[in-house]
């Protein structure tokens, strides 16, 4: 088969598709064009050279200033069968020459290198023999001295652009002015100046400000609804960073503490330790974060005010990266502007008004009323062109305010007969499939398709049923399971029963759009547009183990192996062949053919299981009946 990016994005990273402006990069390297792309955290940077690295006839150098970040990016090429090495002052001798020997051969496709590192004559020498046909520089805003991380060793790096004249010069970046844009263009000699700008709008986040009243149980409470999932908690002092993450140990959560009192051992093992998913959450001051590529952080809590919008929106921007839905919280009160205002006030100015100027930026998107996201890209000189973006707190309230309520009680007994019938334990999307009679492989393998309500919600369309899942929700009718199922509160019994009416947003009808304004999710539901969170959560824990036991034996982070939304994908699809699980998210062909085994059998083994339950719980009932 013929290599083109659309091939290798499938066969090798077991991606189904690009995402914004990926490809237009991908399509400027590969006519050797010198490209700048500005993307968000998340965006998908690193594929913008991967893909060409593995076309290209000769290397790919890619400088980062993170030797952490280069070591991860080299331990996922590695899992996904591409040959990359890493070279910097972190390496033993061995390791060193042993890597050098990789590039000289021709194998090595792609080489991470720190800037102090490519410029040193060992390299300089070995690069003199060896056909390098992309350079890449990540974090290019490092090259400018506007930039809020300038580098002169960065600086340096104009001299080795101009010794690969040949080569396409990628320069990425997440956080770009236009005046440190042009300064990178011009730093680098580009040729042509028309930067590769993506939206900054991160649709998988949901953002919530809440009052400030009583932390700590604010806290409590939220993480309460992330079981098992990993998250940040930003802290303004060292002092308060010990002291949530102490009171939160004694309240049974795996969390620790991470901030530049500790020693360097104690920080790297509890950076470690969230990596590897051996604890929870990481409590941390903003020293935590820049090297880590953890894609799972599902939340980001902001337990005091953060400096200026700049730093929140970079905070933020850790959650979510795999495009899963991610919460972040800000806890705020304006009284916590003052600790901030104190540092401002020590320094010099303009700087100083400068730095009041993003607070009070910061305050008023506390303080609005109205769409965070669009105040956020606002800020970021970008228009977000919906009336609600339906994943923040603003809107989701606008749009739950009761407008016109109607009767809903009839299909409302339908769903939670649903529920019933169904064991209590199945997510809205399962529940939907069955009210709408659609055999999905799922519905076929419980025998939902038996049941006698399969198929009576024909009347409605999903969007209606899917609405009232959520209101029935908010309605405290319907409650999560400990497995994100969904099952029957005493007052859902009191409506299943007719003894209460059900009085709700009005239901879209069929082929008719859903009434205005629209129901919205409730915080923490997913996200139209972004793939469900509903899955088998039984399943999903025994692949997890897994993955867990393969990755300590590989000395490697989970997502390494594979990322959580394949193991999503596969407790909510069943995949029973591997033909099936190469549609999964993330198994490509190394991938597949490593791992493919391993998981298709706990797979089938749950499967089969699970029809034995069936067939066992099944048995004592018709004996009743006979
Ligand atoms: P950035 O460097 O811009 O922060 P990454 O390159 O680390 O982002 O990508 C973030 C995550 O998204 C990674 O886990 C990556 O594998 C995944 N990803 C990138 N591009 C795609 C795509 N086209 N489809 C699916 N996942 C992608
Ligand atoms: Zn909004």
């Amino acid at each position: 088969m013929e290599r083109t990016p659309e091939s290798l994005l499938h066969s090798v990273f077991g991606y189904q598709e690009f995402r914004p402006l990926q490809r237009e990069v991908i399509g400027a390297v590969l006519a050797r064009q010198d490209a700048l792309a500005i993307m968000p955290t998340g965006g998908g940077k690193s594929l913008c050279y991967q893909i060409p690295a593995l076309l290209f006839p000769g290397l790919t150098i890619v400088v980062s200033p993170l030797i952490s970040l280069m070591q991860d990016q080299v331990a996922q090429l590695t899992a996904l069968g591409v040959p990359a090495v890493v070279l910097n002052s972190s390496l033993e001798w061995e390791d060193y020459r042993a890597n050098m020997g990789q590039v000289r051969s021709g194998k090595t496709r792609l080489l991470y290198v720190a800037p102090e590192t490519l410029l040193t004559e060992r390299l300089q020498d070995l690069l003199t023999g060896v056909p390098v046909d992309c350079l890449t520089i990540d974090e290019a805003h490092c090259i400018s001295e506007w930039g809020h991380d300038f580098r002169p060793e960065y600086r340096q790096l104009t001299k080795v652009r101009q010794r690969f004249p040949k080569a396409a010069c990628l320069a990425l970046t997440a956080t770009a002015t236009p005046r440190v844009q042009a300064d990178i263009q011009e730093a680098l000699g580009f040729k042509q100046r028309r930067p590769f700008i993506a939206s900054f709008n991160r649709p998988n986040l949901f953002l919530e400000v809440q009052p400030k009243q009583d932390p700590e149980a604010q806290t409590l409470r939220f993480l309460r609804r992330f079981p098992d999932q990993a998250g940040i908690i930003y802290c303004f002092s060292r002092q308060q960073v010990d002291e949530l993450a102490a009171f939160l140990q004694q309240r049974g959560i795996a969390a620790r503490p991470y901030h530049a009192g500790m020693s360097d051992v104690d920080r790297r093992a509890n950076q470690e330790a969230f990596v590897r998913d051996d604890i929870q959450v990481i409590v941390a001051t903003i020293a935590f974060g820049m090297g880590i590529n953890k894609p799972n952080v599902r939340f980001v809590v902001h337990f005091d005010l953060p400096r200026n919008i700049e730093s929140y929106y970079q905070e933020i921007g850790r959650a979510g990266r795999d495009g899963l839905p991610a919460h972040c919280l800000l806890l705020y009160r304006y009284g916590d502007t003052k600790k901030i205002e104190y540092f401002i006030d020590e320094k010099e100015e303009p700087e100083r008004s400068a730095a009041r100027e993003h607070l009070r930026a910061l305050v008023a998107y506390a303080d609005s009323s109205v769409c965070r996201r669009k105040a956020l890209l606002h800020y970021f000189g970008e228009r977000f062109p919906q009336a609600n973006c339906s994943a923040c707190d603003n809107c989701a309230h606008s749009q739950a305010e009761p407008g016109s309520a109607s009767d809903l009680s009839i299909p409302a007994r339908l769903l939670l007969e649903a529920v019933r019938q169904s064991g209590e334990r199945f997510g809205a999307a399962h529940l939907v499939e069955i009210l709408l009679g659609r055999p999905s492989e799922k519905v076929v393998k419980f025998g939902h398709d038996r049941l006698s309500v399969y198929g009576k919600g024909r009347d409605l369309p999903e969007a209606a049923w899917q609405s009232l899942a959520r209101q029935l929700e908010q309605q405290a009718l319907l409650e999560r399971t400990e497995h994100k199922g969904l099952c029957l509160t005493d007052k859902g019994r009191l409506a299943l029963s007719g003894k209460t009416a059900v009085m709700g947003q009005p239901l879209p009808t069929m082929g008719q759009p859903p009434a205005s304004p629209k129901p919205g999710p409730a915080p923490g539901s997913p996200i139209k547009g972004i793939p469900l969170l509903q899955y088998d959560v039984v399943l999903f824990d025994l692949l997890r183990k897994k993955r867990k036991e393969l990755a300590d034996s590989e000395h490697v982070p989970g997502y390494v192996i594979l990322p959580d939304r394949s193991l999503v994908e596969m407790s909510t699809s069943f995949p029973l062949s591997l033909d099936s699980l190469a549609k999964i998210y993330g198994f490509g062909e190394v991938k597949l053919q490593r791992y493919g085994r391993v998981f298709l059998n706990i797979i089938q083994d749950y499967s089969r299981s699970q029809a034995l339950n069936k067939a066992k719980s099944r048995r004592p009932l018709s004996r009743d009946n006979e």
